[in-house]
């Protein structure tokens, strides 16, 4: 591994702080404190350029099934990158890792003859979505079937149409105008129910709040309802048996397309290879990124039924794509990535670790923890003040405890200011999860005793 002195560091650090404009980050604390740079990583550890270790408790942005420096991934990008390293897929071009892909990807997927198309990530994956539901009804003959529908605290990415179905508060503030026709229902936050009530009492309140909005809006003006299986990045929301079979039959009813955007879910994150099949629904289409490549290369696809494909097919043409659409070098690495989570099994490590992970929390009963929830290798906990009452810190908690965690050799997040998510890749092992419960859980403790 290469390492870096002194002088090195802080020429790095400072080069960072005067020239790189990082993506989602607190220029303020930038500022303060400085990047933390990252210079390598092998399997769940990641070593920043002082050396130090770290666990990856997040899988990097919730995206890593193999975690780092996979000898095999390495080695299909290179026999690619040597034999063809791109070709474009418009006007009717193809090369044979895109085909394969697709191919791959569409015998995987919970959607029959499914058809799929290739992005760089998961905003461009929903973008493109977003653009086929509105082509689909426009083409079918539904002029005014445009709105899109999807949950408060959701986030779907940050180009503006993803943007646009993303209802996370920092994120629209300043960006303003964002797209027209796009609206929100409720979340399935059963932990701080947004109707105030608990399941399974509730009769589903939050999948009634998307027939509730079609009314309102005009069942003739919404086009589809877009979710993820279990909610990430808004905090880790688990929704409750049922919730998805309810969700299917409002948009059938409604003739409203169901759009599961699976890009943290895919590919066995939750226990299942894909999210929604904790459920029995299936979806118009499938959203895909992250864990397709474990994050070597930047690849999303999109994943569309049958009934939406006759359209396009009778329409003749289909106006949109972008440069890397089907880059074979992603594609070549995407096929190895899946063959390894196939040949491993590794959701089931996911389901497995991930009740390890679950189970190690709860048992340490944090005072400060009032909630820890989650699916396979997707976990959240909800910190408080007061457990009785949920009660929250006024000043969220969250972001003491993830420096605490980080200065212990782990790396988490913090969600929405009091939420910590815990994502490890998909291969990690029952001793580095036990690492994680404790390493989290001092720092959950130390953080509390601080704040009281
Ligand atoms: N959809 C979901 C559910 C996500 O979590 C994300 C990113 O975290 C996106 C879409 C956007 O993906 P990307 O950052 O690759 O554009």
């Amino acid at each position: 591994m290469k390492t870096y002195d002194a002088v090195e560091v802080e020429a790095l650090k400072k080069a960072d702080v005067e020239h790189f404009l990082h993506p989602t980050s607190s220029i303020t604390r930038l500022m303060e404190r400085g990047p933390k740079i990252m210079a390598a990583g092998k399997g769940c550890k990641l070593y920043d350029v002082e050396g130090r270790e770290y666990i990856d408790g997040t899988a990097g942005l919730w995206l890593s099934a193999l975690g780092h420096g996979n000898a095999e991934l390495a080695e299909a990008a290179r026999e690619q990158i040597l034999t063809l390293e791109y070709w474009t897929a418009f006007n009717e071009y193809s090369t044979v890792p895109t085909v394969k892909l697709a191919e791959k990807v569409a015998s995987m997927v919970p959607i029959e003859n499914a058809h799929v198309f290739l992005t760089s990530g998961g905003s461009e994956t929903n973008d493109t979505v977003f653009k086929l539901v509105r082509y689909y009804f426009h083409n079918k003959g539904y002029k005014s079937k445009e709105i899109i529908i999807s949950r408060q605290r959701a986030y779907h990415g940050t180009t503006y149409g993803a943007l646009s179905a993303t209802k996370l508060p920092n994120f629209h503030e300043g960006f303003e105008p964002l797209l027209p026709g796009f609206d929100y229902v409720a979340v399935p936050y059963c932990y701080l129910c947004p109707f105030g009530k608990e399941y399974p009492g509730c009769g589903l309140e939050c999948a009634l709040d998307l027939e509730r909005k079609i009314q309102e809006l005009g069942p003739d003006n919404v086009a589809a309802f877009v979710a993820e299986p279990i909610m990430g990045t808004g905090g880790v929301f688990v929704p409750p048996a049922g919730y998805f079979e309810k969700i299917r039959e409002i948009c059938d009813r409604y003739e409203v397309l169901y759009v599961d955007d699976e890009v943290i879910c895919g590919f066995g994150r939750t226990g299942k290879l894909f999210g929604i099949l904790h459920w029995e629904a299936t979806p118009d289409i499938i959203c895909l990124a992250k864990a397709i490549t474990s994050g070597y290369v930047p690849l999303g696809a999109a994943v569309v039924s049958e009934k939406i494909f006759d359209v396009l097919k009778q329409k003749g043409t289909f106006p949109h794509g972008y440069t890397y659409s089907g880059h074979p070098v992603a594609c070549a690495v995407a096929l190895k990535n899946i063959e390894i989570i196939e040949r491993e099994r590794l959701w089931e490590n996911a389901a497995r670790m991930g009740g390890r992970l679950l189970n190690g929390i709860k048992e340490r009963n944090l005072e400060a923890v009032g909630e820890v929830r989650g699916l396979g290798l997707m976990v959240g906990i909800d910190l408080v003040k007061d457990r009785a009452t949920k009660e929250k810190f006024p000043t969220p908690l969250g972001a003491r405890v993830i420096e605490i965690a980080y200065e212990n050799g782990l790396v988490c997040r913090c969600l929405a200011g009091d939420i910590i998510q815990l994502s490890p890749p998909m291969i990690i092992t029952a001793e580095e999860v036990d690492r994680i419960v404790e390493i989290v859980c001092d720092a959950i403790e130390k953080a509390y005793q601080e704040y009281t």
